[in-house]
């Protein structure tokens, strides 16, 4: 039925209907179960969003209480009490100054509601013109229309692009990809920024970009001082900032916000993923009082912000996420997260030494592997050769769950894993890479 009925996201079918399908029946704590009863490491954590496991009893209960009052209402023209103390909390522990926060249900809507936002902010203040965005090459903000022009891989995006907006792109800073390595790399962002804008930021609304580390691109971490620095040109010309932390806000990273580890203020910030534990499907979009003021006016005015979904501020998400939060803090998981982050440094260390990984970039718990054909001179492995596929395909094998991004391999364990089950994922981590790299396994 799986094979008859079901379209999976990002995935070639064909392929994927001539493999052994994976059917999860279960989790408990870093482990899925499959329906066979096997046991597996969530080892992205079911894309890059659990927080403190699965089925776990205090995030169950914050659901089933809520349940037991309502399910889902509307926040269109009234309000419920868990999306209210939510809002409240994420002021508390947001980046200064976002004050504000608009709900929707996925990274991408909260995307697309920051980018209108941004667009109508300058609209509505009766600045004429700034009606563009700045993205970066490579970058990933979702899958809906807005979210793809903003976007930059050019394997997911290019087919679209005749549908799109097209934003100005500038270089993300990739160290090991780049001739100079880290310092260079960052030169060319920052003159490429300062030269767009000292000639278009008229025409510029705002710029988005995912904060010290590019996700979907390839797990690629700025040079220290980058994300400052772009964030101070984006001021001084007079572009809001847009912060996409979908992938590495609550904790990820070794902060509890990205922008946080260089002290920065976006404009607007946009959350999802691990905001419910990754529970249930919930994203937020903040703004500061400033981009909110633009918008607050006489009915007549026409500044209202026309955009909204069915379940936005859903109450059963809008419960666990308050759990999650109260869980993150009790068991003060960011700074548990900077221990671990060492931990797994320590362990992969050794990896570099292998013939074929070329990179093993990592911030916090977020940590991506570079496989390359040579590693002299850094030539990746063919497209063909699926090296990446093969790699996490015997990594199931071992007991682990993760996907690949292209030739890099992806481990974003469950913030909540202990050292003893990143021991484990790491080893397997390390036995997947050797036996296919180094003995060819191939399935
Ligand atoms: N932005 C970033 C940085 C992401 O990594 C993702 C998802 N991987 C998204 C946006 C889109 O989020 P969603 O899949 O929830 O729409």
């Amino acid at each position: 039925m799986n094979k008859a009925h079901l379209w999976h996201p990002f995935t070639q079918m064909k392929d994927y209907n001539n493999a052994d399908p994976l059917i999860i029946e279960r989790g408990e704590g870093v482990f899925l179960y499959d329906v066979q009863g096997r046991a597996y490491y969530d080892g992205f954590s079911s894309v890059w969003l659990n927080v403190h496991g699965h089925n776990v009893p205090e995030l169950n209960e914050a659901i089933t209480d809520q349940l037991g009052r309502v399910a889902h209402s509307t926040l269109l023209g009234m309000a419920n009490v868990p999306a209210i103390e939510l809002a409240e909390q994420l002021v508390r522990i947001a980046p200064k100054g976002l004050r504000k926060v608009f709900y929707s249900d996925s990274g991408a809507t909260g995307v697309e509601i920051a980018l209108k936002m941004a667009f109508q902010y300058w609209r509505n203040k009766g600045v004429c013109g700034k009606t563009a965005f700045v993205s970066m090459n490579e970058a990933y903000h979702g899958d809906t229309i807005g979210a793809v022009s903003v976007g930059a891989i050019p394997l997911y995006h290019e087919t679209f692009r005749p549908l799109l907006f097209k934003p100005h792109l500038i270089p993300y800073p990739n160290a090991y990809r780049h001739e100079g390595g880290a310092a260079a790399a960052m030169e060319e962002t920052l003159s490429a920024l300062r030269l767009l804008l000292q000639t278009r930021a008229e025409e510029i609304a705002a710029l988005i970009v995912e904060p010290i580390v590019q996700g979907a691109g390839g797990i690629i971490v700025m040079p220290p001082g980058c994300l400052r620095e772009i964030a101070a040109l984006c001021r001084e010309y007079g572009v809001l900032l847009i912060a996409d932390e979908v992938a590495t806000g609550f904790g990820r990273t070794g902060a509890m916000f990205a922008c946080d580890l260089e002290a920065v203020a976006p404009d607007l910030m946009v959350v999802g993923k691990g905001l419910t534990g990754g529970y249930l499907p919930v994203a937020v979009t903040l703004a500061t009082d400033e981009v909110y003021g633009a918008f607050y006016a006489d009915y007549e005015e026409r500044k209202t912000f026309f955009h909204g979904h069915s379940f936005t501020g859903n109450p059963l998400g809008c419960a666990v996420a308050l759990a999650s939060l109260r869980l993150m803090e009790e068991r003060n998981m960011v700074e548990g997260v900077r221990t671990k982050a060492s931990f797994v440094e320590r362990k992969l260390a050794p990896l570099l030494a292998r013939r074929h990984v070329g990179d093993i970039r990592q911030q916090g718990l977020m940590i991506g592997i570079e496989l390359v054909r040579d590693k002299e001179s850094r030539a990746p492995y063919d497209w063909e050769e699926r090296i990446g596929v093969r790699t996490t395909k015997r990594a199931r094998e071992l007991g682990m769950l993760t996907r690949p991004l292209g030739n890099v391999i992806v481990f974003i364990p469950p913030l909540a894993s202990t050292e003893a089950e990143l021991d484990a994922m790491t080893d397997i981590l390390a036995e997947a890479i050797v036996s296919v790299t180094e003995e060819g396994w191939d399935g």
